[in-house]
């Protein structure tokens, strides 16, 4: 199914991207919530637990996409508070609200807040422990480049971690979530964030996404190893997980 995004260019996807985020950061926690009715946190705390942020000083980790911070929050609390995470995005206003939560958790010490796009990322190669990266990689539109860049500023011996939504293969549960999806979201989105479009545009991403598969094929593709994944809700969302050697 289609909203009719399909033929559009990649600069002028990740414009339209960066609109939609540009004018739902304030509400992007509530509407992420309203969303996937809360489900959203049960599988970014499985993210973390499948990470297990190890509890010393000097672990680094880069979360790509990281937006208001959700899944970097998480990692810094997991290790104790040792873990050095840095929360990289393309857009602003919503690093802006993860910095402001950052402060009033009082987490702000073991983070670090950069603007850049994924398909680019500002650092030297084997910078970190691990990547990570929640319901981001499917709004770059070069994702091959994305992944490349994410096995370069790995360590030997880095993990790569990337939740996001996928393919449900439940029967009966695929045909709700598609008409959940393509008529609730829109929605929602035109009575909390006062506008349907970006919403059809989410769904329609969603459902351009390759299946868990063929995506891992992209992750071996970039040079990662033992590449598996684990499916949430039925595959509403996946976690793909790999390692650099
Ligand atoms: N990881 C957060 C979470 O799980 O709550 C935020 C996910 S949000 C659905 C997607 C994020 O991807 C947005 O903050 C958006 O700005 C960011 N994004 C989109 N294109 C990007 C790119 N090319 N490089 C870096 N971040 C990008």
């Amino acid at each position: 199914r289609s909203f009719g995004f399909a033929e559009i260019g990649e600069g002028e996807k990740q414009a339209r991207v960066d609109t939609v985020f540009h004018s739902v950061a304030r509400r992007y926690d509530l509407m992420n919530d309203l969303m996937s009715g809360g489900m959203h946190r049960i599988w970014k705390d499985a993210m973390i637990a499948a990470l297990a942020p190890p509890r010393r000083d000097g672990w680094r980790m880069l979360d790509v996409a990281g937006g208001t911070g959700d899944i970097a929050f998480r990692a810094v609390e997991a290790s104790r508070r040792n873990a050095e995470v840095t929360v990289l995005d393309i857009n602003g206003s919503m690093l802006d609200v993860g910095r402001e939560r950052a402060d009033k958790r009082g987490l702000s010490d073991n983070l670090t807040f950069v603007e850049a796009n994924a398909e680019e990322l500002p650092f030297d190669d084997g910078s970190f422990d691990a990547y990570t990266i929640a319901f981001g990689i499917r709004n770059v539109p070069d994702i091959p480049r994305a992944l490349g860049e994410a096995h370069r500023v790995l360590k030997p011996g880095g993990r790569f971690l990337c939740l996001e939504f996928s393919e449900v293969d439940v029967p009966m549960l695929d045909r709700i979530y598609e008409a959940f999806s393509f008529n609730a979201i829109p929605r929602i989105g035109q009575v909390v964030a006062g506008d349907a479009e970006p919403y059809r545009y989410l769904v329609e991403s969603i459902a351009k996404f390759p299946r868990q598969r063929d995506f891992a094929a992209m992750i071996e593709a970039a040079g990662f190893v033992r590449v598996n994944w684990r499916n949430y809700s039925g595959g509403i969302a996946a976690l793909h997980s790999g390692w650099k050697i």
